[in-house]
Parts: structure tokens; C-alpha cells; sequence
């Protein structure tokens, strides 16, 4: 292939018009030959990560833990099974019951969750305030959140 590169005072090569095409082109090419791996890559990153920081908030309340699992105090689940550790079930959850607050304030929008929000938590050194929760107790926790605010005194007294 002929092209016609030039170098900067630098050394580095100067892409022309004609190069950018064909490298956007071949990189077109290159993501679709390998969008299966590519796919497995971000999925295996995504466990990873995940599995990292449940198991730091797991330990904050279990220094013995080696999986992650539901940190509920309050809840056992079943008998034979005391700790939940199905990661795939299993999320952070804010101890305060502020994560929509805290969700608005960080990025910006209160539905903003996931890898994202596990990578903040990871390169902000694991702030405290979070828990590892299984989706049982977060819908039980919400439950018991929803029926203490609805005891606030009406105007009936
Ligand atoms: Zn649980």
C-alpha cells in the first residue's frame, strides 16, 4: 500500500486524510471479526469488578468472607443457606436509604447504576455508607422504608 506519510518535528508519523479512511475502515473491520470476544472482554471486566467491590463492603462486615454476600443484619435467609452469595442477585446498597440523592449528585441522574457505579466506588478508595444486600432485602428494607414514612402524623393528628 502506498501512502504518503509525513513526520513531525517530533518524529511521529502525520496520518493524511487517505490513512485516517483506511484505518477507520480497517478498525471498522477489526470490531466486527472480533464482536464476540470483544463482548466476553467487557462481560468478564464487568464480573470482575463487580466481584471486587461486593467483596470489599462484604468484608467490612465479615473480615472471614471469602465470596460476597448479603451483609443484612437482621434477615436470615434459609436455613441451610445463612449467607446469600449469588452475585448475580447481590448489590450495593446505601446504608442511609439516600441512593437516589446520591446517584443525582454524582452522575447526575438517580437511575445511573451498574459497572459504572462500581468503578466509582473503586477508584474513590470504597467510601463508607454502603452495604452488600441480596434483591430480598433491598425490597424488604424498601418495604419497611415505605410503611415508617407512611406513619407521619396526618393532619387529623
Ligand atoms: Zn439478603
Amino acid at each position: 500500500m502506498q501512502t504518503n506519510r509525513q513526520t513531525s518535528d517530533y518524529g511521529s508519523i502525520i496520518m493524511t486524510y487517505k490513512d485516517l479512511v483506511l484505518k477507520a475502515k480497517s478498525d471498522k473491520k477489526w470490531r466486527q471479526t472480533h464482536k464476540g470476544q470483544r463482548l466476553l472482554n467487557g462481560r468478564k471486566y464487568k464480573t470482575k469488578l463487580k466481584f471486587e467491590v461486593l467483596l470489599h463492603y462484604t468484608r467490612v462486615f465479615d473480615p472471614t468472607a471469602i465470596v460476597p454476600h448479603c451483609n443484612n443484619p437482621f434477615h436470615k435467609h434459609l436455613p441451610n443457606d445463612p449467607f446469600f452469595t449469588d452475585i448475580e442477585s447481590l448489590s450495593i446498597d446505601h446504608i442511609n436509604d439516600a441512593g437516589n440523592k446520591h446517584r443525582k449528585e454524582v452522575f447526575g441522574n438517580k437511575r445511573y447504576s451498574g459497572h459504572a457505579f462500581y468503578q466509582w466506588l473503586r477508584s474513590h478508595n470504597y467510601p463508607k455508607g454502603f452495604q452488600v444486600l441480596c434483591m430480598n432485602c433491598q425490597w424488604k428494607k424498601s418495604l419497611k422504608y415505605q410503611k415508617s414514612r407512611r406513619k407521619k402524623p396526618t393532619l387529623l393528628g
